[in-house]
């Protein structure tokens, strides 16, 4: 079997299904592997329950919903067992499950494990409607191309522009609603400059605490409910990308995930963002950055990549973000996904 894309959702597919007795290819288009997994905070995780997954991502598909839901707490064992080393045993938030793996010894467990991953080898584009082998997408969806359309920052790996759907499109496949939605987090704006290495830790991840205006001064609304701020952002990238966070001092010293209100503050001052003072508080200017599209392939629980008759195309699988359906009108994790769909893939072939 082939694999495009040496990423959470190929590595694991590459190497479940070498476990299986299926002697996989993995195509890489980067000059490293790992994807956006490398780049990623490593935490794995699920809603903890479909009710819950229901509500948080309500235009998501139900069934691929409900395996990543029954599978992933198997799946994270599974991880474990190839040498993926877990940071944390729990994901920090109350409303998930999951644990944190440290993204290099994850990527360097799923590697070996998968054993032939080629890099700087990109999977062609070319319409070819049926592989002689079975061929798994897993080449991390469009942000990139979604950025650069909406006039949005990049903070994915620089290689997932969209091949894998653009592949499975010239192979006559469906794709899921949500095709323009995308999980990202508010960065600091240009003049800021801020690389691969700044991704995690210059998230302005500070919206609720904060009142949120476009660059027309209008107000954006901040849902109360929206736990991740993702909604907060693609309300940004739909008001042209470009947001002020209104930050009263009382704030600053509230905690974030990465640190202090203050402390992200700070770092997209370091980084070179405007921060203005304004009646006593203090304003960010932030970009909304696409980290992975929602959108994408058809797929179903078996990862069989689903035509516009809704039948499965033969030898074709996605995984990962390459495959929609999954977090549509919501968050959940990628991680999460390309473990899950990564395993079904494999398990799909080699059955
Ligand atoms: C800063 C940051 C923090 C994150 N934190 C988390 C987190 O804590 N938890 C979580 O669940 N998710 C997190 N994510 C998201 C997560 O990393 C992705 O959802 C996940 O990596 C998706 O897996 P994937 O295999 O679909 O894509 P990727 O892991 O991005 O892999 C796709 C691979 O395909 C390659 N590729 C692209 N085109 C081609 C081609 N034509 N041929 C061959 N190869 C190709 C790419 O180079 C890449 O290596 C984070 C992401 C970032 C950037």
């Amino acid at each position: 079997m082939v694999v495009a894309g040496a990423g959470m959702a190929g590595l694991c597919a590459a190497a479940r299904a070498r476990e299986l007795g299926v002697t996989p290819t993995v195509v890489e288009k980067g000059d490293r592997p790992g994807g956006s997994m490398l780049l990623s905070s490593g935490v794995v995780w699920r809603y903890r329950s479909l009710d819950d997954f229901r509500r948080e991502c309500p235009n998501g598909h139900p069934r691929l919903q409900r395996l990543i839901v029954e599978r992933l707490d198997d799946a994270l064992e599974w991880l474990e067992s190839l040498g993926a080393p877990v940071v944390e045993a729990e994901t920090g938030n109350p409303r998930t499950i999951g644990r944190r793996f440290d993204p290099r010894g994850l990527t360097e467990a799923l590697v070996g494990a998968a054993g032939d991953v080629r890099t700087g080898r990109a999977m062609g584009s070319d319409p070819k409607p049926r592989p002689e082998e079975p061929l798994v997408l897993a080449t991390g969806g469009f942000p990139v191309r979604l950025a650069r359309e909406l006039g949005l920052a990049i903070r994915s790996n620089a290689w997932s522009e969209g091949d894998g759907l653009a592949f499975g499109l010239a192979c006559g496949a469906d794709t899921t609603a949500g095709m323009h939605e995308f999980y990202g987090r508010a960065m600091p704006a240009p003049p800021a400059r801020w690389g691969e290495d700044e991704f995690v830790d210059h998230a302005q991840l500070y919206g609720r605490l904060a009142r949120v205006f476009d660059e027309s001064g209008d107000e954006i609304a901040v849902e109360g409910d929206d736990w991740s701020e993702n909604g907060l952002v693609q309300e940004i990238g739909r008001r042209g990308g470009r947001a002020w966070f209104v930050v009263d001092r009382d704030n600053l010293a509230q905690e974030t995930p990465y640190g202090t209100v203050a402390d992200l503050v700070e770092r997209a001052r370091a980084a070179g963002a405007t921060v203005e003072e304004r009646d006593g508080s203090l304003a960010v200017h932030v970009v909304a950055a696409v980290t992975h599209t929602i959108g994408g392939l058809a797929i179903d629980e078996r990862a069989r990549v689903l035509g516009a008759n809704g039948a499965p195309i033969a030898g074709l699988y996605a995984a990962g973000v390459d495959a929609g359906g999954w977090s549509t009108g919501g968050y959940a994790s990628g991680l999460a996904a390309a473990l899950v769909f990564g395993l079904a893939a494999a398990e799909e072939i080699a059955s």
